[in-house]
């Protein structure tokens, strides 16, 4: 039986007259990586960033490892970690610098090189943020949400502009985080990344769950209903070709 680690009851939000969230409620197990897919606007970055502490909910319930949202605010902030977006980050600052300041923040004591081990950035360590290229930057992001060993990671569209390469490379360190088991809640719009990496996903629309199950699970359930997708010809797809072509190692400078 898993441990249920975040419960969210009857979340509401609303932006003035405008409802983005509209009474949703799901729980998120102990150690699976936890997708929340849909359009945009469908209220997603909302949802996680209350979860997160970082938003006022309108209306609901959410714990979070058994502390109320409402009441234990400050020590959720203590066992999450949550990816800023890349442009949270001084750009002069060498990695090495960047992790110190972070550490310094959370009061923490960190060994950086085993942390740019983890995310395969140790050779850039002395280089500057800015320095990146943009699969780095996103693993260095990801990087900083564990400096506080946190139990939860957030991580919203962490593979959004990346090439083919460096999104199998940030799947890779997905997995790793949960094989820790820490567990991982994450949006992405790449299904194929969904499928691949999510134990369980939430399909948020117009600010509902219209679905929640497993990728297979969803997958069985549609084609139950007599869905057939046109027959594929051919046993590889264009992407295949691309990493085929341009190799599996991460390129990014
Ligand atoms: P998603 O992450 O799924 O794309 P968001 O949670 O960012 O969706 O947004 C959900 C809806 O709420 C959108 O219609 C968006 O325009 C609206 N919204 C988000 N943030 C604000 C805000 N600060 N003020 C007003 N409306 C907002
Ligand atoms: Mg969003």
């Amino acid at each position: 039986m898993q441990r249920t680690i975040i419960s969210v009851k009857n979340l509401q939000k609303s932006y003035g007259t405008f409802e983005a969230v509209k009474g949703i409620s799901f729980d998120v197990f102990e150690g699976e990586i936890f997708g929340l897919l849909g359009p945009n606007g469908a209220g997603k970055s909302t949802t996680l960033e209350i979860i997160e502490t970082l938003r006022d909910k309108t209306s609901g319930e959410v714990i979070v490892d058994g502390l109320n949202l409402d009441t234990a605010a400050d020590d959720i902030k203590k066992i999450i970690g949550v990816q800023l977006q890349t442009s949270g980050f001084y750009p002069g600052l060498t990695l090495l610098e960047l992790i110190q300041l972070f550490a310094g923040l959370y009061n923490r004591p960190v060994q950086p090189m085993e942390l740019l081990h983890l995310v395969n950035l140790e050779d850039k360590a002395k280089n500057k943020y800015k320095e990146l290229s943009g699969g780095q930057k996103q693993r260095f992001s990801i990087a900083t949400t564990l400096i506080n060993q946190p139990k939860i990671v957030f991580l919203d569209e962490p593979t959004t502009g990346l090439d083919p390469q460096a999104r199998r490379s940030l799947w890779e360190l997905i997995k790793s985080i949960r094989s820790k088991g820490t567990t991982v809640i994450i949006t992405t719009h790449y299904m194929d990344e969904a499928e691949q990496l999510c134990d369980r996903i939430a399909i948020l629309d117009e600010g509902k769950i219209i679905a929640l199950a497993s990728p297979d699970q969803l997958i069985d359930d549609l084609v139950a209903t007599g869905f057939e997708r046109p027959r594929q010809v051919k046993s590889a797809n264009l992407e295949d070709v691309f990493i085929q072509l341009t190799g599996k190692e991460i390129r990014e400078e």
